[in-house]
């Protein structure tokens, strides 16, 4: 029998505690869906990682909180596609804020931080990935696959956003347009991963949309379509794959 396709659900930017995060988080937990926050460690705020350490140790099987960076900075120059990671950044500039993000990911969360690194805007180069082979990192999440494959980490692209640039306005797309990028990437691939911004949602249409695709995420996981699985179960699911 063929498995049932993996989904990840993956939320960027969270670093602060604010109305649209706390809302979010409640609305995954309430309905148990199992959710990888990608932390920006470098401003990541005392109360948010109180609250944070307090709920992964509630309920670890549904939060992940993994490396977003370090203090999600644009070095671009303007033009140039955003970036944290990569382009004009050094080797040893990118190494040294890898590790301090690391550190503090490691000092805020303990044994609750997935070993993983997120980059911001999505943007890294080949010194990028060196470095995290070399630092031992165990998973890279971007928006595409790495070609060519055969890196040491394992590589979970986030290959569907659920968001739109409407007039080079970031917007939240609404949720029948999120429902049917879900249902075309989980036709065509083994795992899909969803990446999306709590803070995109915070008018009233938005917030709707947002627990609408929540549910549809639900509904899929009874009817048996789909798994959802954080980052450190896809490790260990590939883990086992190997032996
Ligand atoms: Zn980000």
């Amino acid at each position: 029998m063929l498995s049932k396709p993996l989904v990840f659900l993956r939320d960027d930017d969270v670093w602060r505690l604010d109305a649209s995060f706390k809302r979010f988080f409640s609305l995954a937990l309430e309905l148990r869906i199992p959710v990888v926050y990608g932390v920006v460690p470098g401003c990541l705020t005392r109360g948010a990682q109180k609250f944070l350490v307090e709920r992964v140790r509630r309920t670890p099987e549904l939060v992940d909180l993994v490396q977003h960076g370090w203090r999600h900075h644009n070095y671009a120059l303007p033009g140039e596609r955003k970036y944290e990671f990569g382009a004009c950044r050094d080797s040893a500039a990118q190494r040294s804020d890898l590790r301090a993000g690391r550190r503090k990911m490691r000092a805020c969360f303990g044994p609750y931080a997935t070993d993983a690194f997120v980059p911001p805007y999505h943007s890294f180069n080949g010194d990028t990935l060196d470095i995290l082979e070399d630092e031992g990192f165990s998973i890279f999440s971007a928006e595409r696959e790495l070609r060519p494959k055969g890196r040491l980490f394992l590589d979970l692209p986030a290959n569907v956003a659920l968001k739109t640039l409407d007039d080079g306005v970031i917007m939240a797309l609404d949720a029948g347009s999120m429902i049917r990028r879900t249902l075309h990437s989980i036709a065509h691939r083994k795992v899909t991963g969803l990446v999306l911004h709590h803070n995109l949602y915070v008018s009233s249409q938005g917030r709707r949309d947002l627990e609408i695709f929540l549910r549809f995420l639900v509904n899929a996981r009874k009817n048996g379509q789909i798994q959802i699985k954080l980052f450190s179960e896809l490790l260990n699911m590939a883990g086992s794959c190997e032996k």
